[in-house]
């Protein structure tokens, strides 16, 4: 499966000298003719021109009409909470990043606005948790770090309904693979940390909106409270983007080809992949995503945290680091590290279980890949012989 974009097509050259990079302009501020007479920038906190060429590409990528680049996922998430008003109320994907989980339950619940977690996969849950006072709707899909599915048409049509906002993290997809503003969405964030950049090299997040007025709010948050993104950040996201497309095709391939290896693999139990026919969401996320994506996660049968360990500190091509979506894999054991701090049967509840592991798969050599996860996975069994026993027999066979 193959997605394609019209991704390069949108990266213009520079209209004025004709670099066919766009120019990193690392000006705080821009000379007047006279007072209030400009070239349409005045203050690199309000505009400057790499950042607005960044917002411009990502609007026309995610099918939106207006985008902010602020300083970093986060700070794109809070300008979307700064829609709301106190004594509103979010229903927010139960599995939801930490950092915004963080946002919503530490800074904006003592501002008077509530949060509601719900098991976004079921869209009964959804209508349930809605009340008069309900006016954003926080959707990740696939989450983190098991990749569950929520069905965006669907969810789009009851905001709709109530006349609720719908906000998409679009960070684990990025555009390539699904445009949740297509879908009906009314908002997209991302961490361009992640796929966006592309080689775990920056911080940076974007918020796209559909609709012009609520774009322009934002951009006032953006303005008014000024976590934007610097112009020579701005032109390494313009820089990744020029390669998303080429990247989250064999970011997929390789994924897909690490899943199914997984899958037949003595020493592991579970493998969460989504376009495995054994995801639960499997054939939503046939429909919804034009590929699978990036991140496999798998639990072992041995389920303790040490065999987890064992494996994470052996492989050699995939580093042992937070984050994701760049160019080098990455591994990471979320029940000692991004889910540390949720209470142990929370974490279990969420399908976090002891021995799972998340990988990012990279854009090395697939077979080099397989390779290292085989030879980790022989030392986890070296380090774990008692209860891999009978696993291993069955290997023999
Ligand atoms: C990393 C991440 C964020 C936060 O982004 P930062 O750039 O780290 O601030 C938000 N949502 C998701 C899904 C993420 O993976």
């Amino acid at each position: 499966m193959q997605a394609t974009t019209q991704l390069l097509y949108s990266i213009p050259v520079d209209a004025q000298t004709g670099a066919i990079a766009v120019p990193i302009y690392q000006t705080s501020t821009f000379v007047q003719e006279a007072p209030g007479v400009n070239k349409g920038y005045d203050y690199s906190r309000t505009n400057n021109p790499t950042r607005h060429e960044l917002e411009k590409i990502i609007a026309k990528l995610e099918a939106g009409t207006v985008a902010a680049a602020f300083s970093s996922g986060l700070a794109a998430i809070d300008a979307v909470v700064k829609l709301l008003q106190s004594g509103d109320e979010i229903i927010a994907v139960d599995d939801i990043y930490g950092g915004a989980y963080r946002l919503f339950e530490k800074v904006y619940k003592k501002f008077g606005i509530n949060t509601n977690y719900v098991d976004t996969t079921d869209l009964g849950a959804i209508t349930r948790a809605i009340t008069p006072k309900t006016k954003l709707i926080w959707i990740e899909s696939p989450t983190n770090p098991t990749l569950k599915i929520s069905d965006l048409h669907a969810i789009a049509e009851i905001a709709q309904r109530y006349h609720i906002l719908l906000c998409v993290d679009n960070t684990f997809a990025s555009p390539v693979l699904q445009q949740p503003l297509l879908a009906g969405a009314d908002i997209v964030v991302h961490s361009a940390t992640k796929y966006i950049g592309g080689h775990s090299d920056v911080i940076a997040g974007l918020v796209v909106t559909k609709d012009p007025a609520l774009g322009a709010e934002i951009k006032f948050y953006q303005n008014a409270c000024g976590a934007v993104l610097g112009p020579f950040d701005s032109f390494l996201l313009i820089r990744g983007l020029e390669t998303l497309h080429l990247r989250i095709n064999q970011h997929c391939s390789s994924a897909s080809i690490i899943a199914r290896y997984l899958q037949t693999h003595p020493l592991v139990d579970k493998v969460y992949y989504p376009g495995l026919s054994s995801h639960p969401n499997h054939h939503l996320a046939k429909r919804q995503l034009k590929n699978y994506g990036g991140i496999v996660s798998f639990s072992l049968k041995d389920d303790t945290e040490e065999a987890a360990k064992a494996f994470v500190t052996n492989t050699s091509l995939f580093h042992l680091a937070e984050s994701l979506g760049g160019v080098k894999s990455l591994v990471s054991h979320p029940a000692s590290m991004t889910h540390k701090s949720i209470d142990a049967l929370k974490r279990k509840a969420a399908g976090v279980k002891d021995s799972l592991i998340r990988l990012s798969v990279g854009l090395e050599d697939g077979r080099d890949l397989i390779n290292d996860i085989e030879t980790a996975l022989t030392l986890v069994s070296a380090t774990h012989p008692q209860k891999l026993k009978h696993a291993a027999q069955k290997e023999k066979c």
